[in-house]
């Protein structure tokens, strides 16, 4: 009897799964492992939100593999001596495994190979990304430092076939499992979070599909309209394939599914870069000579949503309620800590770790610098301005009273500055004055950001 051991990492699915799907059709038996790995909470990435949404993942994936005849294995530690003692008691003879840019991943990679000694690791790739890093480059550089020639080459090379899902999973009978962590028993969630697991991702999946994409193109700005596909949490623990996303919208064919894919191709861009240059998850990707600003009153009222500016305040209390924020508010959020107050944009990554259900060290950290300046964007002193971006992005300022219940009063023509109200009025609505005026903020970056 041959078994091999599917290793779950991020690609919590029965769907499009070729870690799976290589296990089942190579063994007789095969182990579907999830190992709640110390080394994930050590790096302090196992936070409330993800925590529960990944309690939600598991329940579903364990749900689906005994409707196949299968069982979730569940073990907690270090994830390499799990595995070993796992393979050391079914005998299996290999390892699957799915390829992930990180330096933890890559670490991870090569500690499971040396400890399994003689047995095979077999390492998919792309399983996290619709194409694999590395699997486009430009000619003498390992990775695209610019999206439009990255989406332009990513555009052109075709994205693997969609694998099937296994009809059954045998699993060695005597393989023990400790309990999974149920979602009711996580607590410190934001009140708003969604429900995690495939089964629910693709019920958004195909209402996405059918009512959402065809609209995204010129929906996808619009703050209160909520338009885009909230599909990421999924992608980000692998509950959906992002492989099998492209498929799927490439043959919707719309202007919609068109501006979908290239949000996607967004995704693997910076998966690319991450891959490359695994120290950018903490160092300057492009070090511009900054001085940052720290002022602590000020990073808590950006971190409360009490700022004095109602787009980014709205902003930052979606984050903290859903533990999610719209593409837009997160820019605006962004761009104003790292270029307004001027902070260190790892100061902003980190509380958006902290909290963000799709919180993701290659999405997160580099989306960041994207918005710092020093990152990819080929505009790095770019500066939004939370009022001209208010008035064209929500202009009658359903966002912002959506968000900030106490501006609920606030004529429309005010309401991104409601600084502008008379001194006693803005006072009753309790709401804040600014934290720094604009021109201040503009004066401090342009000072602080070195000779460029
Ligand atoms: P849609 O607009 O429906 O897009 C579809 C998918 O494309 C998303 O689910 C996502 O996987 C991908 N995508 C869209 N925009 C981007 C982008 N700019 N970069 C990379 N992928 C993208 N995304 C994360 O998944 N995790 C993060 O931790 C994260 N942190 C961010 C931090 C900052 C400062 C900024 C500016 C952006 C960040 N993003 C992050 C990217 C983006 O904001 C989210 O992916 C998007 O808002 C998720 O909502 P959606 O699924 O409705 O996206």
């Amino acid at each position: 009897m041959t078994v091999s051991v599917a290793l779950f990492t991020a690609d919590l699915r029965l769907h499009d799964n070729p870690v799976l799907h290589a296990a089942v059709r190579e063994a007789d038996r095969v182990v579907p492992l999830f190992v709640y790995d110390d080394g994930v909470r050590a790096a302090g990435f196992d936070v409330p939100n993800r925590r529960a949404f990944l309690a939600d993942c598991l329940a579903d994936l364990d749900a689906g593999l005994r409707a196949r005849g299968g069982r979730l294995v569940v073990r907690s530690g270090d994830v390499v001596e799990r595995v070993r003692a796992v393979v050391a008691e079914t005998g299996a003879d290999r390892v699957h495994l799915a390829g992930g840019p990180s330096r933890y991943a890559v670490r991870r990679e090569a500690a499971l190979r040396e400890a399994l000694g003689g047995r095979a690791l077999v390492v998919h790739d792309p399983v996290v990304t619709a194409l694999a890093p590395g699997a486009v480059t430009p000619a003498g550089a390992d990775h695209y430092a610019v999206f439009t020639p990255y989406f332009r080459r990513w555009s052109e090379t075709g994205v693997r076939e969609v694998v099937p899902t296994p009809r059954r999973v045998r699993v060695p009978e005597a393989v023990g499992s400790e309990p999974l962590l149920p979602r009711a028993k996580v607590t410190g969630t934001s009140p708003g979070l969604a429900e995690g697991g495939e089964t629910a991702g693709r019920k958004r999946l195909r209402a996405w599909l059918k009512e959402g994409i065809a609209g995204y193109e010129s929906g996808h700005d619009d703050l209160a309209g909520d338009a885009t596909s909230r599909l990421s949490p999924f992608l980000h623990f692998g509950a959906l394939s992002a492989a099998e996303l492209v498929q799927l919208a490439r043959r919707e064919g719309s202007p919609g599914a068109d501006a979908f894919v290239r949000q996607l191709a967004w995704r693997d861009f910076h998966h690319q870069v991450l891959a490359a240059r695994p120290d950018a998850a903490s160092a300057d990707y492009r070090d511009r000579g900054d001085r940052w600003h720290r002022d602590e009153r000020e990073l808590a009222a950006w971190r409360a949503g009490r700022t004095g500016y109602p787009l980014v305040d709205a902003a930052m209390r979606q984050l903290a309620h859903e533990g999610w924020m719209h593409n837009r508010g997160r820019m605006l959020a962004a761009s104003f800590l790292t270029k307004t107050l001027y902070a260190d944009w790892r100061l902003g990554a980190r509380h958006f770790l902290d909290l963000l259900v799709d919180g993701d060290i290659a999405n997160n950290q580099l989306n960041w610098q994207w918005v710092a300046g020093t990152g990819n964007d080929t505009r790095p002193n770019r500066v939004l301005n939370p009022v001209s971006q208010g008035k064209r992005l929500d202009p009658r300022g359903t966002y912002v009273r959506r968000w900030i219940p106490e501006l609920a009063g606030v004529p429309d023509r005010l309401i991104h500055e409601p600084w502008r109200l008379p001194a006693p009025e803005l006072a009753a609505t309790g709401y804040p004055e600014p934290v720094v005026e604009l021109g201040e903020g503009r004066e401090r970056f342009e000072r602080g950001r070195g000779g460029e």
